[in-house]
């Protein structure tokens, strides 16, 4: 993951690491060099614009007489800007005050949703929890069996229509889903919705009456890493339908350019919560963005 940004942006700092103090030419020639090495990795041009923006202007500021050399302080400002596109803060789960807490999935076919359920609730359980996965994605074959092997591999049942009752109606699965975990103590509904291979009206109508029946407490957006630009302009239309919460990444494991990690926290103004980085229940972190920034510039 980010190996070419990493290398590049090393490259970048290793020409400052001679300069005794900054010049204004210095400053530009490495706010460019940086400029290329973000659009190489993907990261969407307002992001990049920005970045480049304060990297310049903090490194004007850079102080000649401090600790640190200005080589050194150009890698501080560099990852201090990685941090804050990234979203700044760990945002941890905002757990409903009254049980249950209500998570909905929502996100492409193929994005990730049905495993990170299994993923979520895994960890969600691991915290202490009592969570309960719930079977929406009534859409593509298979989907509700899918999340019952994840159910069984994380130890969480799975809430999935009975034959005649309610079959082919998401909302009312989610419905009484609900209505499920208050009677058995769960304290964690999942609820894995159905997504399509591209955006699609009927898809985000069902999503947004889910949303809208079972008032989530977070709904999170889950989207592939691998598909880059893509990711930032899916997130968009999401954003623009059904609204979200958080960001999950998926597949970053795969990814080796970064662009969609780096661009959806400042595009959708939403923060990233959750990393998937394999295909194993335990290939999950939450997402931190100061460890992020530090891989990238490792
Ligand atoms: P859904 O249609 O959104 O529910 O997507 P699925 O959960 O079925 O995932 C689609 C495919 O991506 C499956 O083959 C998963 O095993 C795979 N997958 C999901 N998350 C990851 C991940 O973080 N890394 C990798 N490499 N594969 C993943």
């Amino acid at each position: 993951m980010f190996e070419n940004l990493s290398d590049r942006l090393t490259s970048v700092f290793t020409n400052l690491r001679s300069k005794g103090r900054l010049s204004e030419s210095d400053i530009n020639a490495t706010a460019r060099e940086i400029r290329v090495a973000l659009l190489e990795a993907d990261v969407a041009l307002p992001v990049v614009k920005g970045f480049i923006e304060n990297v310049k202007e903090r490194a004007r500021g850079v102080d000649v007489s401090k600790a640190l050399n200005p080589a050194q302080q150009v890698v501080k400002i560099v990852n201090d800007e990685l941090i804050e596109i990234l979203g700044g803060e760990t945002r941890r789960v905002r757990f409903a005050k009254t049980a249950p807490t209500v998570i909905m999935l929502a996100g492409l076919q193929g994005a990730g949703k049905t495993t990170l359920a299994g993923k979520l609730a895994r960890w969600l359980k691991e915290e202490g929890h009592t969570p309960l996965l719930v079977a929406c994605d009534l859409q593509r074959p298979n989907a509700v069996q899918q999340l019952q092997v994840m159910g069984e591999r994380a130890g969480v049942p799975v809430f999935a229509p009975e034959p005649g009752n309610g079959v082919g109606d998401p909302v009312r699965v989610a419905q009484s889903s609900i209505i499920e975990a208050k009677r058995a103590q769960h304290d964690v509904v999942i609820i894995d919705t159905a997504g399509r291979l591209g955006i699609d009206t009927e898809m985000m109508q069902q999503a947004i009456d889910i949303r809208q029946s079972t008032q989530p407490d977070e709904v999170l957006f889950v989207v592939d890493a691998m598909v880059g630009q893509d990711a930032v302009n899916t997130a968009q239309a999401f954003m623009d339908g059904v609204g979200f919460d958080g960001v999950v990444l998926t597949k970053l494991d795969g990814d080796a350019r970064g662009g969609a990690a780096l661009s959806i926290r400042q595009i959708t103004g939403r923060p990233i919560m959750f990393a998937s980085t394999g295909e194993k229940l335990e290939d999950f972190d939450v997402f931190h963005p100061d460890r992020m920034a530090g891989r990238i510039l490792d």
